[in-house]
């Protein structure tokens, strides 16, 4: 278990002020002049030394992300670093709690982020529906330009660098990288094809990094602590501390920050008092948000909580949304309602995604009372083959997925409730 010395989020839980004064008492913006003057390539090489890969749930690495930055600008083009906090994936709410308790640990990892990809402002993208969290992160933003600790000569280090928040108005597909640069230009939310990648051609197209709140809030404390701590946790390849969500049908339900691969049945046993009714009760787990399959209860007990040891289950970490589902549990319905959620935020602009997401969800609702044909199973797992790898962005993948995951585990359950309703209907007929 992550000893309390290792913690980057004091103040998770809110027990401490979020304000400027006791933010520096928790050894925020210490002397932050200094982490600048170890110059733009000695940050992003400390970066990429940690290990850190991104925490929105694609896990792509930080530092390499920031490599992609041009060293110079082109026609006096700005660069720009754009921060997703826009957390609207179901089961996510570890950017919540940064912004709301810790907003100074975001803000001057703006600032040293920025200045090592040579960024000249951040804005933070923040989910519209988080109003008293966009009220706190303003307030902080407004401390710490009163303080000099950001703007002209950002905390005495010669630098200027402006941070604003811009509010985003309910729509999920904002929180796609390139659908949030449309929207922060004042376009319609849609996802662009990439390449160009963002660093290429980003916002008003100029070179963009476009980066989660908790892969930039980690940085100073890596750069204090140094790239070899923070990749001192975890399994290779998965390095670090992270935020875990977790919800549904444990005893207590959390955010908690531990190391990186703690095994899934010790994270729940530490942390959230065990499974509700006991082990014996789980039925599956949606590991990393809805974007991702379900694992069932055998095969999620021992697996590290990390990139690749979910992936060696079938799943994936995404933003360690971590959803816990009982024996109590409609699993058929549950990712029938994911399939809605998934029809209903589909921007509508490739054809894979418009039409299949709605066909998905209606297919699976009838799945759900069991008003079916056995070979439609197959049918449906056709489709979102049809889905998955042929649209412009991943939501179409995420909406394929989670049905792929239910095919493969509960074909079973799915099979008995068609064969019960045909009995039904078979009898009512006699
Ligand atoms: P992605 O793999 O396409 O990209 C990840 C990042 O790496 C992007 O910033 C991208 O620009 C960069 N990148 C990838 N390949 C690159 C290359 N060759 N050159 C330069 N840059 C490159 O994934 P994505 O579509 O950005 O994110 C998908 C993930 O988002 C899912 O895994 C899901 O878990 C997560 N998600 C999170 C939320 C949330 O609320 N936090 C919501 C929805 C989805
Ligand atoms: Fe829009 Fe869906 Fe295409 Fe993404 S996959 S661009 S959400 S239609």
């Amino acid at each position: 278990m992550l000893a309390d010395k290792d913690r980057i989020f004091t103040n998770v839980y809110g027990f401490q002020n979020w304000g400027l004064k006791a933010a520096q008492a928790r050894g925020d913006w210490d002397n932050t002049k200094a982490l600048i003057e170890r110059g733009n390539d000695s940050i992003i090489q400390e970066i990429k030394d940690s290990g850190l890969r991104g925490r929105g749930g694609a896990g792509f690495p930080t530092g390499l992300k920031w490599s992609f930055m041009p060293k110079e600008s082109k026609d006096g083009r700005p660069s720009f670093l754009v921060i997703n906090a826009d957390e609207s994936e179901p089961g996510s709410c570890k950017d919540r709690e940064i912004i709301r308790h810790d907003p100074h640990k975001l803000i001057e990892g703006a600032l040293v982020a920025g200045f090592a990809m040579r960024a000249r402002a951040a804005y933070i993208y923040i989910r519209g529906e988080y109003i008293r969290e966009a009220e706190v992160l303003q307030a902080a933003i407004d401390e710490a330009y009163d303080a000099g600790l950001i703007g002209k000569n950002a905390s005495g280090s010669g630098y200027d660098f402006e941070v604003f928040m811009h509010r985003g108005a309910g729509a999920y597909i904002c929180g796609e990288e390139t659908a949030m640069i449309e929207s922060l230009e004042g376009k319609k939310g849609q996802p662009r094809l990439k390449p160009p990648f963002p660093a290429g051609a980003g916002l008003y197209g100029c070179p963009t990094t476009v980066n989660n709140v908790e892969s930039i809030a980690v940085v100073p404390t890596i750069l204090r602590r140094g790239g070899a701590w923070f990749a001192g946790f975890g399994n290779e390849g998965n390095h670090g501390t992270k935020l875990f969500q977790i919800s549904g049908h444990v005893e207590k339900p959390c955010v908690v920050e531990e190391e990186m691969s703690i095994p899934f049945e010790e994270l729940i046993e530490k942390h959230c008092g065990g499974i509700r009714g006991g082990w014996d009760n789980l039925l599956a787990v949606i590991p990393g948000g809805s974007s991702v399959p379900l694992v069932p209860a055998h095969d999620i007990r021992t697996a590290p909580m990390d990139f690749d040891g979910l992936k060696a289950v079938g799943s994936g970490l995404g933003t360690a949304a971590v959803i816990v589902m009982d024996k109590s549990t409609d699993i058929v319905r549950a990712i029938s309602r994911i399939s809605y959620f998934y029809k209903h935020e589909s921007c509508g602009q490739c054809t894979p995604c418009r039409e299949g997401t709605g066909w998905m969800w209606r297919m699976m609702e009838r799945l759900r009372t069991g008003d079916a044909a056995i070979e439609e199973i197959d049918m449906l797992h056709q489709v979102t083959k049809q889905v998955e790898g042929h649209t412009i962005c991943a939501l179409g993948d995420a909406a394929a997925w989670p049905i792929q995951g239910l095919i493969k585990h509960f074909r079973p359950e799915l099979e008995r409730r068609i064969e019960e309703h045909n009995a039904q209907f078979a009898e009512a007929a006699e």
